[in-house]
């Protein structure tokens, strides 16, 4: 039984930053993930082994069937995000009155926030971008985690782990944590926290089918929904009630003048729709294996669409969804029903609208246009602020924490990452003043 100043549950970008911040502090630090550390980036079975259920994860709930992308590896589900970076929206954290900005700004360099230079945003992003403005809507290129001296031009393998170490994951803050002393567990799943006297001192679990204790003076949970079965086992009902996912859809068709299978994905888009109805709409589409899970999931009828892969041109809308999901804590196969709603399916028509007149104007074939099913990417809203957690993240039992997509208010219908990074260094800052 070995003793730690912070115990952190999961190595997404939430836990990974809590490590790095407190270690760089010079506290003790355990930073447990459930996963491996699985190096071989880049291709197709990088994905399959990243992520929970070799990515297919769906609702309990069929019609239609939703999948969800989960995680279970080293740096979470950030080791095959996108790398699109957009700051922390105020809107939602102004409803629970937290100001994330100087959080988010001291994140900016560490995570490599940059606007890439055109030959990085390709040629198809910057016709997209052509169009998309002389249809009268205000795209402009996005910031992104890379860096660009490390990026080549058409390459679009941010999505399979980038294996040039071009683009941020939170396995970068994780190895700086170790570099300052923090202890990695890998393969090690947390199932219980230890509570003496009404306040966490640790956590339970088991690693390769043997049980461990670790004690801790401060336990934060970041396992994303896997913080839910942790609190329920714990006696925090509430956790799990709510859940939201960003419903995303991609649209794409075949265009003879470009495609975007090898484009640089989310580097280019807008936002103007955010603030008024919650959507986003950015070139993104799914990898060629992708694509044939998502087809066929729409109906085994459309598999033969797969043949487009290589010559689709994509694009992806985003929204903030309703929090109606439920969280059904240790189900591997089916950890939770979510389907959109009225609401979610009238923004996601809104989005696909606009799709399908971008790709009209860059000369895509109205009937090649192939609309997945609403999917995804960001699972979190379980252990809400105000909800499951204060707005110092701490939950009813003292010195137990959440931080990762999970605390949440509402969907942020956005690029997650910079977010979570914000709040686990805003998290480690008070963290630091309760352990004076
Ligand atoms: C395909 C894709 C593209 C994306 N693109 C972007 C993008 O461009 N920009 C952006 O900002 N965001 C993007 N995202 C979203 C972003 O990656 C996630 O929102 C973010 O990684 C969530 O971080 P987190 O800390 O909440 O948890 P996660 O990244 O989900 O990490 C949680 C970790 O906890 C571990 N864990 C679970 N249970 C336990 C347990 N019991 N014990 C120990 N460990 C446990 C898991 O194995 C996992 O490693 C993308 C996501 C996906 C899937």
């Amino acid at each position: 039984m070995k003793e730690y100043d912070v115990i952190v549950v999961g190595s997404g970008p939430g836990g990974a930053t809590v490590a790095r911040e407190m270690s760089r502090r010079g506290k003790k630090v355990l930073l447990t993930e459930r996963g491996g550390r699985w190096n071989w980036l880049g291709n197709t079975l990088s994905v399959a082994m990243i992520l929970q259920n070799a990515g297919l994860t769906v609702s309990r709930s069929f019609h239609p069937i939703t999948q969800v992308t989960i995680a279970n590896n080293y740096g979470g589900a950030s080791t095959v995000m996108c790398g699109c970076a957009i700051p922390p929206p105020r809107k939602v954290f102004d409803a629970v009155g937290i100001d994330l900005s100087a959080e988010a700004e001291e994140a900016r360099q560490e995570l490599w926030v940059t606007t890439l230079p055109d030959e990085l945003v390709g040629l198809a992003n910057l016709r997209l971008m052509d169009a998309a403005n002389d249809l009268g809507y205000h795209w402009e290129k996005l910031e992104k985690f890379i860096k660009a001296e490390k990026c080549i031009p058409e390459c679009s393998d941010c999505m399979m782990g980038c294996n040039r170490g071009a683009k941020w994951s939170a396995r970068f803050s994780g190895d700086d944590a170790i570099t300052h002393g923090a202890e990695l567990a890998l393969n090690t799943r947390v199932d219980d926290i230890i509570v003496e006297n009404g306040t966490c001192s640790g956590v339970k679990g088991s690693r390769n089918g043997k049980s461990f204790s670790y004690y801790g003076k401060r336990v934060v949970l970041s396992s994303g929904i896997g913080n839910v079965r942790i609190l329920q086992r714990a006696g925090i009902q509430e956790a799990g009630r709510t859940f939201a996912v960003d419903f995303l859809q991609f649209v794409g068709g075949v265009s003879p003048y470009l495609n975007t299978s090898k484009a640089q994905p989310m580097a280019v888009g807008t936002l103007e729709h955010y603030e008024t109805d919650g959507i986003v709409v950015l070139p993104v589409f799914p990898t060629w294996s992708q694509l044939a899970v998502l087809l066929a999931m729409k109906g085994v009828q459309h598999l033969p669409k797969a043949r487009n892969a290589f010559r689709y041109t994509g694009l992806m809308v985003k929204i903030q969804d309703d929090l109606d999901g439920t969280i059904h804590p240790g189900n591997r196969f089916f950890p939770f029903t979510k389907i959109p709603s009225r609401n979610d399916r009238l923004k996601l028509a809104k989005g696909a609208d606009i799709m399908k007149r971008v790709l009209r104007k860059v000369g895509v074939s109205e009937a090649s246009i192939v609309e997945l099913n609403p999917s995804g990417a960001h699972p979190c809203a379980t252990c809400r602020i105000g909800d499951v957690v204060d707005t110092k993240l701490e939950t009813s039992i003292k010195n137990l924490y959440c931080c990762d997509a999970s605390v949440v208010p509402a969907s942020l219908g956005l690029p997650v990452v910079w977010t979570i990074v914000a709040l686990g260094k805003r998290l480690a800052k008070h963290l630091e003043t309760t352990m004076m």
